[in-house]
């Protein structure tokens, strides 16, 4: 019997490890239409002010694995309330714009933005798996920021001229949307940089699509001299599956580092016990909370902001409850400051 009809069952972290990789074929098959989503769902569009408008701006998109996780006929379910385009987007009060974080200011060749001293950010993808309505990075010009393999040279070039930077962090986009072979391939150009000493991948990637936890990726993270810690993004306890529980144990067994980060989100997550329950579930998962950001003013998601006043008083009642290893920092970003602005 060929390997690949054997039946592991599901929950098997062997699964993720022994298995073709099929992150690709659950990429390709997120769902991208309003409809589909909703019947999946079983929600009825009347019941919902969905926009069909703000849909042709920023996509629909959503893994079939993060849809599974969402509770049937719920239209405040707080994991589709992330992905849904609705009405409400089109509104445009002052100070949300297009580049929130002036980062097309700090985009010295393609493909970074280096705005903090040590550190720089690489898109290393455009892609995402999953299409969040309150990104910041919903406006920007990816297209301009593609790049072929010979075009990274000037990059890479960048990165050995400044040897201020010990840190690159791999971004995008999800930079875990490209495969193995090219991010394998780029790690190692890097690690010849003596200067760098970590390197970061700030994903959603294997929260929504946890096989792309697998073999291939696990080889050339752990065979790197840089050791990447994973930043993960989870905004809500209800994402946190069996299967992402699997994945970040197989980055803890690793050896790698595992945080996350979450946007506080209006109608989401915004109250203590809420955000309570993720950091606990973090904790079970062998994940460290390290940023609870602020939304970023962008175009589309004011819907979303939770004000600073409001943001500080759930914060301090967050704080009453959970341990300090498991409450995450409260940050905003500021543009032309030299780092995020922690808030307390
Ligand atoms: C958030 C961010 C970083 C990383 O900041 P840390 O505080 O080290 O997590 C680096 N560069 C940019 C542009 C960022 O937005
Ligand atoms: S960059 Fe992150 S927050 Fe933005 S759409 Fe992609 S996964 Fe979502």
């Amino acid at each position: 019997m060929p390997a690949s009809t054997v039946k592991i069952p599901h929950h098997n972290p062997l699964r993720l490890l022994n298995a073709e990789p099929n992150w690709k074929n659950e990429l390709s098959d997120c769902v991208t239409s309003i409809d589909e989503l909703l019947k999946k769902l079983d929600l009825c569009p009347t019941q919902i002010n969905i926009s069909h408008q703000t849909a042709t701006q920023f996509a629909l998109k959503v893994p079939q694995s993060f849809i599974a996780r969402m509770e049937k006929g719920s239209p405040n379910d707080p994991l589709l309330k992330q992905v849904l385009p609705m009405a409400e987007e089109l509104a445009s009060p002052i100070g949300y714009s297009q580049d929130p974080l002036d980062e097309t200011d700090h985009n010295p060749a393609p493909g970074i933005i280096h705005k903090y001293r040590h550190r720089l950010l690489l898109i290393v993808s455009p892609a995402c798996a999953i299409n969040c309505r309150y990104c910041f990075r919903r406006h920007f010009p990816y297209l301009e920021n593609r790049q072929s393999k010979s075009q990274w040279s000037k990059t890479l070039d960048y990165i050995s001229n400044n040897k201020d930077i010990n840190e690159v962090i791999f971004s995008g986009g999800d930079p875990l949307a490209v495969n193995d072979n090219f991010l394998g391939w780029l790690t190692a150009q890097i690690a010849n940089i003596q200067h760098i000493k970590r390197l970061r991948i700030h994903t959603r990637l294997p929260v929504v699509i946890p096989s792309r936890i697998d073999r291939q990726f696990l080889q050339w993270a752990t065979s790197t001299r840089l050791r990447p810690i994973v930043v993960l993004h989870i905004n809500h306890a209800n994402e946190i599956n069996t299967e992402l529980k699997h994945a970040t144990q197989l980055l803890v067994d690793a050896g790698l580092k595992v945080l996350n980060q979450t946007v506080l989100l209006k109608g989401i997550n915004d109250d203590a016990n809420t955000l309570a329950n993720l950091s606990e579930r973090l904790f079970e998962c062998n994940i460290t909370p390290y940023y609870l950001h602020l939304l970023d003013p962008v175009q589309g998601a004011s819907h979303f902001d939770v004000d600073r006043n409001t943001a500080l008083k759930i914060y301090r009642q967050l704080q009453a409850i959970v341990p300090g290893f498991l409450l995450p920092k409260l940050a905003q970003e500021i543009p032309g400051e030299p780092s995020k602005t922690l808030i307390n």
